[in-house]
């Protein structure tokens, strides 16, 4: 297994912030590091995925607003761009959704976009990295980027002239585009429905309120509680909405901002939360399984983790993690050599002299992900947030966040240059 005739092969199951983060971390560092140990061992990456393209959804509240703002083709990117650099011997990028998982197998079933016609690919080692998908495609892929592209110009085309505008969903994203809308189209009554008794549930009860008195002051929108969107019609102008309470309201439009469900549904239930997200075995992303799974191997990464906050902060500590470990197991399992403990500084450099080896083995990062923190602008000038817990004033929301919405981040994910080398 895994040499040069025969590579290791690993496939990665979704490519947007987990999945391309995974490939490109593989192969600058760890591939590198574990061919160090072992430079007969070769390895084969295969990304399967229904998009094309990279889709920087952190944007996508100002993307919506209007052709200009921050255009589409900059926030959906070719995969390629980021990808192609790499040898087929390599990676190889597949246009396919995975259907079916075998765990006895382990292969995965996977059907390409547009196509009827399945098959099964084997793997020797799994990243999981499929996310979740929201019932609108303004917020994550919905099968390839063609639905997410439609759902932008459909706005860009409605929101000039709309007098009336409901957000359903007080989460961060609901807001971030209230504001945006608020900001560009002074004329449109924007109403927002956190669909609970406050905003940003999810994130502390202070920072919800300060949201709460932002939104107020600021004239951003009405706020309604404790009244959520059951359905709306937007098949024709105006959207016909309806409301928990029963009732029915006429609007120019409706965007859904509430949150998104797990893409599992290709996995077996009995390993995954009653969520739909894939539950691990430990603090390194290795998957649970159901206790009689062979699961040697298989890891989980991005917002499809059990217990994931759904936010790129998350991602960007989990893939170093899970990389870590599939070194780590990889390293036992077919180098036969085991994992050290993480070393630094005088202790690695004595270890590195005595043991004379130009590489030592693998170790396992710890997952220490930037913790209390998010910042949620409201509009370009400013928002509301928190950094490691500390209140973060306005004015730096704005700076942070609110005016380029993080765009700089785009080309380094695309590119793997966030990523250490080797
Ligand atoms: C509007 C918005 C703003 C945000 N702002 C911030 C922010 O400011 N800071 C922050 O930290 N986080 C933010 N987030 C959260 C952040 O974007 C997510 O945490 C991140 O995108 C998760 O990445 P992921 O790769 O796990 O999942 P996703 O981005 O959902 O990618 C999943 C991938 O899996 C693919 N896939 C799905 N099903 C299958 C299948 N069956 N087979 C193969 N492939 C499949 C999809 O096509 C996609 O490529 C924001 C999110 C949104 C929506």
């Amino acid at each position: 297994m895994a040499t040069a005739a025969t590579p290791y092969e690993i496939v990665i199951i979704g490519a947007n912030f987990a999945g391309l983060g995974v490939a490109h971390y593989l192969i600058r560092k760890t591939i590198p590091e574990l061919q160090k140990l072992d430079e007969s061992k070769s390895f084969h990456i295969t990304v399967v995925t229904p998009n094309t393209d990279m889709f920087f959804k952190i944007a996508a509240p100002r993307v919506l607003l209007n052709a200009t703002a921050i255009p589409e083709s900059k926030v959906l990117r070719p995969l390629s761009e980021g990808l192609s650099k790499y040898k087929p011997e390599q990676l190889t990028l597949t246009q396919a959704r995975a259907t079916g998982h075998d765990a006895a197998k382990r292969t995965v079933t996977i059907t390409p976009v547009g196509s009827e016609a399945s098959k099964d690919l084997h793997y020797d080692s799994l990243f999981i990295a499929t996310g979740t998908t929201s019932a609108s495609p303004l917020w994550t892929l919905h099968a390839d980027q063609s639905l997410t592209s439609t759902a932008f110009k459909s706005l860009h085309a409605a929101l000039p002239t709309a007098k009336t505008v409901y957000i359903a969903g007080g989460g961060a994203v609901g807001l971030e585009t209230a504001g945006e809308i608020a900001t560009t189209y002074p004329n449109a009554k924007v109403t927002l429905l956190s669909g609970g008794t406050s905003l940003l549930p999810r994130i502390s009860p202070a920072v919800g309120a300060r949201a709460e008195s932002y939104v107020k002051s600021n004239s951003v929108a009405e706020l309604v509680h404790n009244l959520r969107v059951v359905s709306s019609d937007t098949s024709k102008s105006p959207n016909t909405v309806t409301l928990s309470d029963g009732s029915t309201r006429e609007v120019d439009l409706c965007i859904d901002a509430t949150g998104g469900k797990a893409n599992s549904q290709f996995l077996q239930a009995d390993w995954l939360d009653e969520t739909g997200r894939v539950l691990t075995r430990d603090a390194y992303f290795r998957v649970k399984g159901n206790g009689s799974d062979d699961v040697e191997g298989v890891y989980v990464v991005g917002d499809i983790v059990a217990g994931s906050n759904n936010t790129a902060i998350e991602v960007d500590a989990m893939v170093p993690t899970a990389a870590s470990a599939f070194a780590v197991d990889f390293a036992r399992k077919v180098i036969g050599v085991s994992a050290e403990p993480a070393k630094s500084g005088l202790l690695a450099s004595l270890f590195g002299m005595f043991a004379g080896k130009k590489a030592g083995p693998p170790s396992l990062v710890e997952y220490k992900p930037m913790k209390d923190t998010i910042l949620v602008p409201i509009g370009p000038g400013g928002g509301v947030g928190q950094l490691m817990g500390w209140k973060v004033p306005s004015f730096f929301v704005g700076k942070l966040k609110g005016q380029k919405f993080l765009m700089e981040l785009v080309e380094p994910a695309l590119s793997g240059d966030k990523w250490p080398k080797a």
